[in-house]
């Protein structure tokens, strides 16, 4: 060990856990929960607050044009990209106070332990935060990250228009005018490295008594939706022969589903809506449309399972019609090998227990891997409930998790090392 301070031993339990509570009132509600959903008045009020915690702190704060915000503290040299961490502030309309806040918090928790350590870094380390994660008030969502590594361009996104009607458009100058000192930034600025702290929304760490989950990917996604055209006639009448049954159709497809593609465990397949047309006692249905949600961390396999619904779909258009088309789909992404061994290696050295584990839920994280070296780390939540007022977690988990942040930054803000995929 060398005699070096670590900026681990200068995280402050009480420090983060005070900032996590007093962010969860920025729309809090009466259950405990938290309704900040992106560009809201309550999301604007927030981002002031990590102004001010900025500002606090020494951060330069800086904007770009779809409202993500950054907060630098400058490395030694300047020449170096950034190493940035955090997350979103967008919640669910009845979410919890620390999905994507924890990141973010997290966040500048590490960098002012590593201030307060008196470590100079050779990198500019930052805190970023990502407009729009969740999409419940602007779908899809994603939009900052998405943005910013160029996944998807402004022009998309500007358009798009919530249930009252008001555009991303519309709603972004209140937001972009209510951080005037932060200075205008261009999309894709070079990033070193990004590593966003989260909780893990599951309940695997819990059960395990793990403290940090290594995140070493996220799983691949395929939406897809199934129209059953059948024929609307009498329920008394119509002789069982000559009927166009599309409820009786959808049955025997979704029966097959079922059986056919949760065949490996792994899989996460669900059907979570269905609409009948016209849904009425004594008339059969002329129409079924359901959705297809199939995730597995295998992309190949994913892709398979795909391909096999799209053949069992077909193999039914019998007596009813049957269309299956997909609306979505993503591979898995598997993060840099290096970045997730250095969390890891910190998670040794503070003897915090770990495991390593693949994120059933997307994240920002996802976009940031497509340019530059991108990690996750996870802590527990109580019983891995999410997306709900009940999120719970510990403070000490939070410490623990920001600890291991704090330190891995510190060794990537000091790597100068070029092998990674740089952009
Ligand atoms: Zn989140």
């Amino acid at each position: 060990m060398s005699d070096k301070k670590r900026a681990s031993d200068f995280v402050d339990e009480e420090r983060l856990w005070a900032r996590q509570m007093y962010l969860a009132t920025f729309g809090e509600t009466s259950k405990g929960g938290v309704n900040r959903q992106a560009l809201s008045a309550e999301e604007i009020e927030a981002r002031k607050l990590l102004m001010d915690w900025s500002a606090e702190i020494g951060l330069t704060a800086f904007i770009d044009d779809i409202g993500n915000l950054f907060f630098r503290r400058d490395g030694t040299d300047p020449a170096l990209a950034p190493v940035m961490t955090g997350s979103h502030i967008d919640s669910q309309p009845t979410g919890g106070k620390f999905d994507g806040s924890y990141g973010v918090v997290a966040a500048f928790e590490a960098i002012q332990a590593i201030i307060d350590a008196g470590l100079e870094l050779k990198r500019p380390v930052e805190v970023a935060v990502w407009l729009n994660e969740e999409g419940s008030r602007f779908a899809p969502g994603m939009m900052g990250s998405e943005a910013y590594a160029g996944v998807r361009s402004l022009d998309d996104m500007l358009p798009v228009t919530d249930r009252e009607g008001v555009s991303v458009k519309d709603a972004l100058p209140a937001a972009l005018a209510a951080t005037p000192d932060a200075t205008h930034r261009e999309f894709g600025c070079p990033v070193f490295a990004f590593l966003e702290a989260h909780i893990e929304q599951g309940p695997v760490l819990e059960a395990e008594e793990k403290v940090v989950g290594v995140v070493t990917g996220i799983q691949g996604v395929r939406r897809m939706r199934v129209r059953v055209t059948g024929e609307e006639a009498h329920a008394g009448t119509t002789p069982t022969a000559e009927r166009k049954d599309a409820i009786q159709a959808a049955s025997k497809i979704v029966t097959e589903l079922y059986e056919q593609i949760n065949e490996d465990p792994q899989t996460k397949f669900t059907i979570g809506m269905m609409n009948i047309t016209p849904n009425v006692p004594s008339v059969i249905s002329s129409e079924v449309l359901f959705s297809i949600d199939i995730r597995h961390e295998n992309s190949e396999y994913l892709e398979k399972m795909a391909v096999r619904t799209e053949a069992i779909c077909a193999e039914f258009g019998d007596v009813c019609k049957v269309e299956a088309w997909r609306i979505a789909e993503s591979d898995s992404v598997y993060f840099d090998d290096r970045m997730t061994a250095a969390v890891e290696e910190a998670c040794v050295a503070l003897k915090t227990p770990y495991r390593r584990m693949f994120s059933a839920a997307g994240h920002d994280a996802r976009q940031l891997s497509y340019i530059c070296p991108t990690a996750m780390i996870f802590v527990p939540c109580e019983k891995g409930i999410s997306h709900n007022e009940a999120e719970n977690a510990t403070p000490g988990d939070l410490r623990d998790g920001a600890k291991v942040l704090a330190d891995v930054l510190t060794k990537l803000g000091n790597d100068t090392d070029t092998n990674t995929k740089e952009v």
